[in-house]
């Protein structure tokens, strides 16, 4: 007979996000991608560490992006398992992209490049997860628009 016991057990903070995302937040689809977005967070509500842990509890995509100002909203978007959408209005309304996880790299992509120049914002971060046993290790990388392509260049 086996044995199923819970791997990664949630936190109580993870497990309080994902129940405000479930409570408070509302669907959309953006650029053909299904999205949950909660907003109206408060600074510290949720982070870019947390993004990490929401990716392995649930293993979608999410991004965190603040509105203008240290105290600026805090808004939680949770995308598929590979991809999440960045709803237009943001980009609009000025907002700055904190950061996004990524399901297992820290590499990002071309479009996580355009996305972070269409902000027009020098950097941005990814959180990836790996997944060991019960104990789950967060990764972070910080990106730019352009890749750093110094390290093979001919010095
Ligand atoms: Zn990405």
């Amino acid at each position: 007979m086996e044995l199923f016991h819970q791997k990664n057990s949630i936190s109580k903070r993870t497990e309080t996000i994902l129940k405000k995302l479930s409570e408070r937040g509302h669907s959309k689809i953006v650029n053909g991608v299904s999205v949950r977005i909660l907003s109206a967070l408060k600074k510290g509500e949720v982070k870019v560490k947390d993004l990490g842990r929401l990716q392995a509890a649930t293993k979608h995509e999410y991004t965190l992006l603040r509105g203008i100002g240290k105290y600026g909203e805090r808004v939680l978007i949770r995308g598929t398992p590979n991809q999440v959408g960045l709803p237009a209005e943001y980009l609009e309304k000025k907002y700055v992209w904190s950061g996004h996880s990524h399901p297992d790299d820290t590499s990002p992509s071309q479009a996580d490049r355009d996305a972070l120049s269409a902000f027009d914002q020098e950097c941005s971060v990814i959180v990836s997860v790996y997944e060991s046993s019960d104990d789950p290790k967060y990764k972070t990388r910080t990106f730019e628009q352009i890749e750093d392509w110094s390290d093979w260049l001919p010095s």
